[in-house]
């Protein structure tokens, strides 16, 4: 098995840690209406995604 020849500093350790913190999804402005969306999600005011309705909301139809 590989074994590391030297051990890792918490230098080093941090240094590639560095990369590991997430960012927060933000909302996207839904094509269609301009309501806000999460992105890769259908839109909850007006149904659509990619472009056509895939769901139909009571309120708008
Ligand atoms: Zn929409």
């Amino acid at each position: 098995m590989a074994v590391p020849k030297k051990k890792t500093s918490p230098s080093r350790r941090n240094m590639r840690r560095s990369h590991h913190a997430l960012k927060a999804v933000g909302p996207h402005e839904c094509p269609n209406c301009g309501e806000r969306k999460l992105p890769h999600h259908v839109c909850k005011s007006c149904g659509h995604y990619d472009g056509r309705e895939v769901v139909k909301v009571e309120a708008a139809g």
